[in-house]
C-alpha cells in the first residue's frame, strides 16, 4: 500500500501570516488533501523573544479565513524542549555532535581568518575532537562529514549538491540549551512523521544540514520540494510595496477566501491555462508536477478579476456569512434569510469585492432610498408625473408580483407615454434605489418585494407633486 502523504505547515509565530507564507500552507494542504493524506500545523516559537500569542492567534484566524483545516496540531515548539533536549543528548553520545566553548569573539576570528584564506566564512572545528564534558554557558555543534556532498533530492527542482566542507559544524543547541531552528524542525519532522516538506525556497541552504541530521538520527529523509518566491509586478521579492501582505488585510478588504485561495496557487502552480478553480476542483488537481520553477508575479488586478468571478459563481446563501460584517459596517442590521439571499442574487453579477457588494446592497435596506440630487433633477421631473402615476397604480393592483406581469406594465405605461423603455426605467430606478445605476430594473424590483417598490412608488409621485407646484 501506498504510504500516507503527511505534509506540515511550520510558521514561526512573529506577525501575521502574509501570502507567501499562506502559499505555503496552501500547497502543502492541498497536497494532502488530494492524496488522502494528512496535514500537520506546527507553531515554532523557540524564538521567544519574537514569538506572541497575538501572532499565533493571526495566523489561526487567517487559516480559519481561508479554510485550510488541519489533522493534527497545532503543536508547539516550546512545549517540546525535553524531546528536543533527550535527541541533543542522542546525537552527543553517538559522536555526530559535540560541546563547543569557542566564545563569540573566538568564532569572529575564525570566521574572518576563513574569509581573508579567501573560503567561506566558518567554524574552524576547534572542539570538534576535544570530547568536551557539558559546562555552563557551551553550545552543541553537529560534527558535520569533512568530506563528500549531500544532496537535496528536490520534487520540484531536481537534485542539488552541497559539498559538505561548505557546511562548517552549525551549532544545533544554544548556550541556554534551547535547540536551533534546524534542529527542532528535523525533530519535529521526524517524530511527526512528516514525509513531504514543501517549502520556500528560502530554505534551501539548510536542507542539507537537516539532511545531515536526519542521516546522523537513522531516520528516513522525506521528499523536499522547494517553491520560488512570490515576486511583486516589478519581479523584485514581494514586500510591502506592492500592497498588502497579510492574508487578513484582503479579508477585510473584502475578498472571498476562495478566491485568495486559488489566487495563491496559481502563485506558482499551474494546469495548462486555467485560472478559475474551485476549491474542490484544486484538491482534485492538484500535484507537484506543475508547480513551476520560475517565481509567480504577485498580480492584484488578477486576483480582483478572480474574486468578481468567484463571488459570481457562489451560491447567494454562502456569500451571505461574507457580507453582513461589511453590512453591519455600515449600520444595517440584518439576518440571513431569504430577502437578503434574494438582494446578493442582483448583485452577484455586477460586484468585485463584498465592499462593493455592501455599497451595491444599501439601498434595499433603507426605510427609504435618499434620492441622489442630479438624478432627482433629471428623473423626477414634472412630465413624468402621469406615467409613474400609471406605474404605480398598476403595480398595486398587480395580482401576482412576478417579472412577467412587470414587464407587461412596463409595455403599456411606455405605450400609453410614447416613451422608450429607458425613459420609464429610469426615473423608477432613481425611485426605488435613490440613484441611475442598479441592478437590472426588473430583479431588482423583485428582490425589493412588491410592498417596498409601490411604497417607493408612490413617495416618488408625492415627490415629483411637490416639485411640480
Ligand atoms: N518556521 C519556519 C518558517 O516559518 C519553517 C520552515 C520550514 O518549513 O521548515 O520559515
Amino acid at each position: 500500500m501506498a504510504q500516507t502523504i503527511i505534509t506540515r505547515f511550520p510558521p514561526s509565530p512573529t506577525g501575521y501570516l502574509h501570502l507567501g507564507g499562506a502559499r505555503t500552507a496552501i500547497f502543502n494542504w492541498l497536497y494532502a488533501r488530494h492524496n488522502h493524506g494528512r496535514f500537520v500545523l506546527r507553531i515554532e516559537d523557540t524564538d521567544v523573544q519574537r514569538s506572541t500569542d497575538e501572532s499565533v492567534n493571526a495566523i489561526f484566524e487567517a487559516m480559519e479565513w481561508l479554510g485550510i483545516d488541519w489533522d493534527e496540531g497545532p503543536y508547539f515548539q516550546s512545549e517540546r524542549f525535553d524531546i528536543y533536549k533527550k535527541y541533543i543528548d542522542r546525537l552527543i553520545s553517538s559522536g555526530n555532535a559535540y560541546y563547543c566553548t569557542c566564545t563569540p569573539e573566538e568564532v569572529d576570528a575564525m570566521r574572518n581568518a576563513a574569509k581573508e584564506r579567501g573560503d567561506n566564512p566558518r567554524y574552524d572545528g576547534s572542539c570538534r575532537e576535544k570530547n568536551l564534558p557539558w559546562q555552563e554557558g557551551a553550545v552543541v555543534r553537529f560534527k558535520t562529514p569533512l568530506t563528500g556532498n549531500t544532496v537535496v533530492e528536490d520534487m520540484i527542482r531536481g537534485d542539488i549538491a552541497f559539498s559538505n566542507t561548505e557546511l562548517d559544524d552549525f551549532i544545533i543547541a544554544r548556550g541556554d540549551g534551547s535547540p536551533m531552528y534546524n534542529l527542532a524542525v528535523v525533530i519535529d519532522d521526524i517524530t511527526m512523521n512528516i514525509n513531504t516538506i514543501i517549502r520556500g525556497d528560502d530554505h534551501i541552504s539548510n536542507t542539507p544540514k537537516q539532511i545531515l541530521l536526519y542521516q546522523a538520527l537513522g531516520a528516513k529523509v522525506p521528499d523536499f520540494g522547494h517553491v520560488p518566491m512570490v515576486l511583486g509586478p516589478d519581479k523584485s521579492r514581494l514586500s510591502k510595496r506592492h500592497g498588502a501582505m497579510s492574508v487578513t488585510a484582503y479579508r477585510d478588504m473584502g475578498y472571498h477566501p476562495d478566491a485568495m485561495v486559488n489566487f495563491l496557487v496559481r502563485l506558482g502552480w499551474s494546469h495548462g491555462d486555467q485560472e478559475f478553480f474551485t476549491r474542490k476542483e484544486l484538491i482534485d488537481k492538484f500535484d507537484l508536477d506543475h508547480i513551476g520553477r520560475s517565481a509567480g508575479v504577485f498580480n492584484p488586478e488578477k486576483l480582483l478579476a478572480l474574486n468578481a468571478e468567484h463571488i459570481r459563481n457562489a451560491p447567494a446563501d454562502s456569500l451571505a456569512a461574507h457580507l453582513l460584517p461589511f453590512l453591519q459596517e455600515k449600520g444595517i442590521a440584518v439576518e440571513a434569510g431569504a430577502y437578503l439571499y434574494g438582494v446578493i442574487e442582483t448583485l452577484k453579477p455586477r460586484s468585485k469585492t463584498f465592499v462593493e457588494m455592501a455599497d451595491g446592497a444599501a439601498f434595499y435596506f433603507v426605510e427609504k432610498p435618499e434620492y441622489d440630487e442630479k438624478a432627482a433633477a433629471k428623473f423626477l421631473k414634472p412630465a413624468l408625473l402621469g406615467p409613474m402615476k400609471q406605474l404605480t397604480d398598476a403595480v398595486s393592483g398587480m395580482a401576482e408580483f412576478n417579472e412577467k406581469n412587470l414587464e407587461d406594465i412596463f409595455k403599456q405605461v411606455m405605450e400609453d407615454s410614447g416613451l422608450g423603455f429607458g425613459k420609464v426605467a429610469q426615473p423608477v430606478r432613481v425611485a426605488l434605489t435613490g440613484k441611475t445605476v442598479s441592478p437590472g430594473i426588473f430583479e431588482m424590483m423583485l428582490a425589493l418585494g412588491k410592498e417596498k417598490v409601490i411604497s417607493r412608488l408612490c413617495d416618488a409621485v408625492a415627490y415629483i407633486e411637490r416639485v411640480s407646484e
